[in-house]
């Protein structure tokens, strides 16, 4: 029974629709070309096309210079196009081959360098010596091309001509948001940056997984509200932060979601809390599941669990992904790009998600309503036609750690990690026993 399902029942990837893999990495496919940054047109597009799939999906413009905290919207960052000529007119370095070719929120530049000159603003990595890296000058007032170390280095030594036809100006930075109501008003947050322009895994995984974990949110009845936000880095969650003081009174669990496409274990980041239920339940499905994963304790460092986990506001948030930023050799290169990624990895960890958040959803407390002594199970029908099995024993346990510790102080994943049992079982028990007169649901 264990094998065949999850930990709250829902199917895993035998039972899922067959194309469901490969819907999401079509998403990533179609939003790879896209040239993002932490503003501009590349984000709009962007969540024009999350709202395809996202019919509920609000986009937000809040205007240059709006302050978030300790910093400010900046100008906005717009390209068109962005070369390197030699001397006989031919592109050596284009943005419209790659984008990762410039460095991202280059101001704009036309003239003449020498080959010294220009060298002082090219970007390449040694040790990888065929890929090209992403570099960014958000707050620098900087230009800079990025290009595979081998072809910087077979620049000969002339003169070049440079254009990068760009714009920094007033505008607005962009995000998106949705809200999935539950019966509690009280939220899950879900949060995944949209900054990056063409990178897969880092990225795009995280949009694909977290656009189609709304979409199935949508089709069922919740508990909980579940909010959405897909935001630029640092400053989009900032900013998100800065404006919804109310609706984060609400959250009570959260996820941000990042580099879920890399067939690679699970690593789950634990809020700043480090006990939260989140922090609890996440651990719980990756180890009942068998998915080969790490848990670390949080760290000031990383994606907007930086923010929602900041003093301030302390949110019980985690993170979770496969290999971790930085640890893996594709990472902010072009290698990171649509094979690095896997349908069954983008499936396999959606699925993730999804258990995670059920068991967020079915964790409630009970009472035992008959507390002096053990009530008799077989009489009200509780130990079914399967007595004398393993399955039987297993249920008989999961009966009687329920009712004992039903007190109105533990919930199922208190029962669930005390007693070892699966998770599936614990909750499956404490239905059985809700529906007779032995067990009351209470309240949250
Ligand atoms: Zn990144």
């Amino acid at each position: 029974m264990r094998a065949a399902s999850s930990a709250v029942g829902l199917p895993v990837a035998p039972g899922a629709p067959p194309d469901l893999s490969e819907a999401l990495h079509a998403m990533v496919r179609r939003l790879f070309p896209i040239c993002r940054s932490i503003t501009g047109d590349g984000v709009r597009q962007t969540l024009a096309i999350l709202g395809e799939y996202l019919p509920g999906l609000q986009v937000h413009e809040v205007p240059t210079g709006t302050p978030a905290f300790d910093w400010t919207v900046p100008r906005e960052w717009t390209v068109r196009d962005a070369w390197v000529k030699n001397r006989g007119g031919e592109r050596v370095i284009d943005f419209r081959a790659h984008n990762l070719h410039l460095v991202s929120y280059s101001v704009p530049v036309r003239g003449w360098f020498s080959r010294a000159e220009l060298d002082a603003h090219l970007h390449s990595l040694p040790a990888q010596p065929a890929l090209i890296p992403y570099r960014t000058a958000y707050y620098a007032d900087a230009w800079g091309f990025c290009l595979p170390h081998a072809q910087r280095l077979a620049l000969p030594d002339e003169d070049y001509e440079v254009c990068i036809d760009t714009t920094l100006a007033p505008g607005a930075l962009t995000y998106g948001e949705l809200l999935l109501p539950g019966e509690s008003p009280e939220e899950v947050l879900i949060s995944c940056h949209l900054c990056h322009p063409s990178l897969a895994n880092d990225n795009l995984s995280g949009l694909a997984v977290a656009a189609y974990l709304a979409q199935h949110l949508a089709q069922a009845p919740r508990r909980y509200s579940h909010r959405f936000v897909f935001v630029p880095g640092t400053i989009g969650a900032l900013t998100w932060l800065s404006r919804n003081f109310e609706a984060v009174g609400r959250v009570r669990h959260g996820l941000v979601l990042a580099l879920l496409g890399e067939a690679a274990p699970f690593t789950y980041k634990q809020s700043r809390r480090g006990t939260a239920i989140i922090d609890r339940a996440a651990a719980l499905v990756l180890a009942e599941n068998g998915l080969p994963h790490a848990v670390r304790p949080f760290s000031p460092y990383g994606y907007d669990e930086r923010q929602y986990c900041s003093p301030g506001f302390d949110l019980p948030m985690g993170g979770l992904s496969r290999t971790p930023f930085g640890e893996f050799a594709e990472y902010h290169t072009s290698a990171d790009n649509l094979d690095f990624v896997r349908p069954e990895a983008l499936l396999a960890s959606l699925h993730a998600v999804q258990e995670i958040l059920a068991v967020l959803d079915a964790n409630r407390r009970y009472r035992n309503r008959s507390p002096y002594g053990e009530p008799q199970l077989g009489r009200r029908g509780l130990y079914g036609p399967v007595g004398g099995n393993l399955h039987g024993a297993v249920w008989q346990l999961a009966l009687l750690w329920v009712l004992n510790l039903s007190d109105g102080q533990h919930s199922l994943l208190d029962i669930a990690e005390r007693s070892k049992l699966p998770f599936g079982q614990v909750l499956e028990a404490a239905r059985a026993l809700a529906a007779t007169d032995l067990l009351e649901l209470l309240p949250d």
